[in-house]
């Protein structure tokens, strides 16, 4: 193969302006971390990268560039000298191999980075594009309708050649944009919209709202092994989450709240949880799997009464997705498997017949006063289990009849 090297193009980072050092900066940190103990050489460049193969196995690299946000397109490139008599040898050699039985025509593009080059852009493709016809019988021009295109760049320390782009991640860097606190079920949609924050640059930590043992464990140990799946495209491929003991204020949802509104006000205090977790955690953002319309507490109206208890940014990144599309990009990342598994946890326990579709902000915090919900809430966040997990941890949390708390204490213990 004569491509030892992979380009890797930013795309418009280049143009966050005073931002771009740091976006850059970032991006190298997750490249480097993406590609530890792999058998490459790293040339990091302020506007691209490239990665050396050496006898490492292209597949695995391209797999883990994949996972890498702000990343926009990368290409296999074979690096020359700048000699023209050695671009032309190498590009011919380049034609050789990957053309195929459906290739006839051909296109050269260059581009000179190094403006103190000999010759110009138009003498170098004309100087290459003449070799490789004399030099390939099967080959001819054709530069409105190329089936395979040859890019020259003459850059300042060497000449690269490649004839593929292939689109990337992109989005900007993880956590280049802050921190945004997931709020993490174990449905289809959160992990996605976990995804696109992520992709969007946005780091996150999770909240889970768990209920056990009114819940089984595994809807927890679900929780646990979608969050290994988001963690690869994490910086360090490790995320927190936090485990917020919710069982108490979902049996007082049950024992005090007309059945139409449980749904309501059990959103309206994970919302108000989850604020109070986002400032403690530095979190400059709440993000949801919601999605206009999808059930009933995702009509316009149920939005409003149920956001109406915090002012904190709340990013809804598949506000307006097709669950076709959204089922699409949870294969994608590997998690619809995982996501369809059919353990309840504290939304689908227990589901009213009739939720309101329309709830009112006034009958909301009317039947709210029939509780005290505050030292509830001052309770669960208190109470909080926290966790990192990475790609590869082996948190285990099938012990039934337990509670996570007690799970997560045991694993402490064993540390
Ligand atoms: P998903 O939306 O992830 O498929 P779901 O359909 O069970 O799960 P919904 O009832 O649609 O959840 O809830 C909307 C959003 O509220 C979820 O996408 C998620 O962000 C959040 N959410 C629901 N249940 C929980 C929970 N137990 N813990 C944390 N967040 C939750
Ligand atoms: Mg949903």
């Amino acid at each position: 193969m004569i491509y030892d090297r992979i380009l890797v193009r930013f795309g418009d980072l280049t143009l966050k302006g005073k931002n771009q050092k740091e976006f850059i900066k970032a991006l190298h940190k997750l490249v480097a971390s993406k590609m530890e103990g792999l058998n490459v050489e790293i040339d990091y460049q302020h506007d691209r990268i490239y990665i050396h193969l050496l006898d490492e196995n292209q597949e695995e690299v391209i797999k883990r560039l994949n996972y890498v946000s702000g990343i926009s397109s990368y290409s296999f490139v074979c690096k020359c000298d700048k000699d023209i008599n050695v671009i032309k040898e190498t590009a011919l050699k380049l034609m050789k191999e990957v053309v195929n039985d459906t290739i006839k025509a051909f296109k050269v593009n260059t581009r000179r980075t190094d403006k103190n080059y000999a010759l110009r852009s138009m003498e170098i493709t004309k100087a290459v594009s003449g070799y490789v016809l004399a030099n390939h019988k099967l080959l001819k021009v054709d530069v409105h309708n190329p089936d395979i295109e040859l890019n020259i760049e003459l850059r300042n320390d060497a000449c690269y050649l490649y004839n593929t782009n292939i689109r990337a991640m992109g989005g900007y860097p993880v956590g280049t944009l802050g921190k945004g606190l997931l709020m993490l079920s174990g449905g289809i949609d959160s992990p996605v919209a976990g995804y696109l924050a992520m992709k969007q640059g946005v780091e996150i930590e999770c909240i889970h709202f768990e209920s056990t043992p009114l819940t089984s464990i595994e809807s927890a140990q679900k929780v646990v092994d979608l969050v290994k799946k988001m963690a690869k495209y994490a910086p360090n491929n490790k995320i927190n989450v936090h485990f917020i003991p919710f069982k108490e204020i979902h049996m007082a949802l049950l024992d005090n709240v007309p059945e139409s509104y449980n749904i309501t006000i059990m959103r309206r205090m994970m919302y108000r949880i989850a604020t109070k977790l986002a400032l403690k955690r530095n979190c400059l953002c709440i993000i949801n799997g919601e999605s206009v319309g999808q059930v009933a507490s995702q009509t316009l109206r149920s939005m409003n009464t149920i956001n109406s208890v915090t002012n904190y940014p709340i990013l809804r990144p598949l506000c307006t997705y097709d669950k076709l599309d959204i089922i699409n990009i949870s294969k994608k990342i590997d998690c619809y498997d995982l996501s369809i598994k059919p353990f309840e946890d504290c939304c689908t326990v227990y589901v009213p017949k009739a939720p309101a579709t329309a709830p009112k902000i006034d009958k909301a915090e009317a039947y709210e006063k029939a509780f005290d919900y505050e030292a509830m809430i001052e309770k669960a966040v208190d109470n909080v289990n926290s966790i990192c997990i990475s790609v590869d941890s082996d948190l285990d949390l099938p012990l039934m009849g337990l509670e996570v708390s007690e799970v997560i204490e045991m694993i402490r213990s064993k540390k």
